[in-house]
């Protein structure tokens, strides 16, 4: 995986606080290049986390609390990205703001360079989904309308629906049986095989890492 850019200090202009370089050269040592003075130098590769968990300042009304959204440290995120955020409660947000390391806001920015997102908990409910696949069963946690209607038999893009337990009610598990995402608790999936049931797939609109309206 070749990496196109890093962040490190730089003799030449800013040997204490670490600027963007264009990585030139990958190998047991990098070559960067400062996109500010043009210097180039070499450096040892980067340590890279494979996932990062992000702050997220959550605000809903005059409230405002911190949470936590989990993404790959080469995932890019942008603003009015739909994410989910958990701490004590779980969340379906909106990106507002993205703030980096060194105090700047950007519209999008990769994972590891974030220091903080800011967002906007948004009227969604999250619908917690099982997806059997062979012998894996894996729990994904996706935002949607609460009037979304799930169907007992239908087809999702995740795979098709085996059953829907019903929050304080009954599991359903005759085809054509349906509940409003407001009112599951939690949906069964047969995955199908052609298809991972890796959990950036499971978005609304099939995107990396968030999905978008
Ligand atoms: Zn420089």
């Amino acid at each position: 995986m070749m990496n196109r850019e890093t962040y490190v200090e730089c003799p030449s202009c800013s040997p204490d606080k670490k600027v963007l370089h264009e990585v030139l050269h990958t190998g047991k040592k990098l070559v960067v290049r400062c996109t500010a003075c043009h210097a180039t130098q070499h450096v040892e590769p980067p340590h890279r986390p494979t996932a990062l968990k992000l702050r997220v300042v959550v605000s809903y009304h005059d409230q405002s609390h911190v949470g936590w959204f989990e993404l790959g440290a080469r995932e890019w995120l942008h603003t009015g990205d739909e994410v989910i955020v958990e701490n004590s409660s779980i969340d379906a947000v909106r990106i507002t703001a993205i703030e980096l390391s060194d105090g700047v806001r950007m519209a999008e920015a990769e994972a590891e360079s974030i220091r903080v997102l800011w967002a906007q908990k948004i009227d969604k409910v999250v619908v917690k989904i099982a997806v059997h696949t062979g012998k894996t069963t894996r729990s994904h946690k996706v935002p949607f309308d609460g009037e979304k209607k799930f169907v007992v038999g239908t087809e999702e893009q995740l795979g098709k629906i085996s059953r829907i337990k019903v929050k304080r009610g009954p599991v359903l598990d005759q085809a054509g049986q349906y509940a409003q995402a407001k009112d599951v608790g939690r949906v069964y999936v047969e995955g199908t095989t052609r298809r991972s049931a890796d959990r950036n797939q499971i978005s609304q609109a099939g995107r990396k890492p968030a999905f978008r309206r």
